[in-house]
């Protein structure tokens, strides 16, 4: 039989939103008013950061209520746009209970240049955080935001917002948070030792099996499996590119094909 969850209280959870709001922009994660917290407070309502406010200068009375559906319920100010992307994360994985979205400048730099954290180089690392793809570019506030997050959100814990940022989620915010903290941890050690010294190296299959043992005996199934080649599921940096290749060559085709039959 399923456990019951017992969410936070509303009070707790805006109270909570402002505390990792002041940290994630106390490290830089984000710039002036960039990146939105959430946290679910039942099975369909949850409380977000509102637009245009600085997560380091937020006080509990600035969030908004939201049901599921993104209609607000409670709160004097408008909630962000990028806040799609939390209620889809919330759609797709009913075990996420809090979201957690910034532009953390190493990780936004692998999001940039399309390269997916996938390197099997660090313990922390596997069993925190897995495997986080990368999820193709899409005009930040659009509708193709949450649909380019969507195929993700129930394999793994993060994932990178190409051009963009990242988007971490878990089952309380201490967790979502932490894991935007391992990524861009390891996202630097993995800058530092791949591009920068040019060396890594990558743990062994029965020393990641060792650690998938104790990710799982930590309760979590999530994050895909780091050996290369074995988790199809993964958009590689690669792959990424030979996806672009192959729309491009596509809509020259058409184009073609159009002058052709003209
Ligand atoms: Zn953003």
């Amino acid at each position: 039989m399923a456990v019951q969850y017992t969410y936070i209280s509303d009070r707790e959870a805006k109270e909570l939103i402002c505390e990792i709001g002041k940290r994630v922009y106390n490290k830089s994660f984000v710039a002036a008013n960039d990146g939105n917290i959430s946290i679910k407070v039942g099975d369909h309502e949850l409380w977000t950061t509102p637009t245009g406010v600085s997560k380091g200068f937020m006080n509990p009375e600035m969030m908004v209520k939201m049901d599921l559906s993104g209609n607000v319920l409670e709160g004097n100010l408008k909630p962000s746009s990028e806040v799609k992307m939390h209620l889809r994360v919330y759609q797709e994985n009913p075990e996420a209970k809090a979201v957690v979205h910034a532009h953390p400048p190493v990780t936004t730099s692998f999001a940039i240049a399309g390269i997916s954290l996938e390197k099997p180089v660090s313990p922390e690392a596997i069993v925190l955080l897995g495997k986080v793809p990368v999820a193709q570019y899409a005009t930040p506030g659009t509708q193709e935001v949450p649909d380019s997050i969507a195929p993700y959100c129930r394999d793994y814990n993060a994932v990178l917002l190409a051009n963009h940022g990242a988007l971490t989620w878990g089952r309380d915010i201490t967790e979502a948070y932490f894991r935007m903290e391992s990524l861009e941890h390891y996202a630097l050690m993995l800058m530092y030792s791949d591009h920068i010294m040019h060396k890594s190296n990558e743990l062994s299959t029965g020393q990641i099996a060792e650690l998938i043992s104790i990710r799982e005996k930590m309760g979590i199934k999530t994050g895909g499996i780091p050996v290369p080649g074995i988790d199809k599921k993964i958009r590689t940096a690669p792959g990424l590119q030979e996806e672009m290749i192959e729309s491009i060559v596509q809509k020259v085709t058409e184009e073609v094909l159009k002058n052709v039959l003209k």
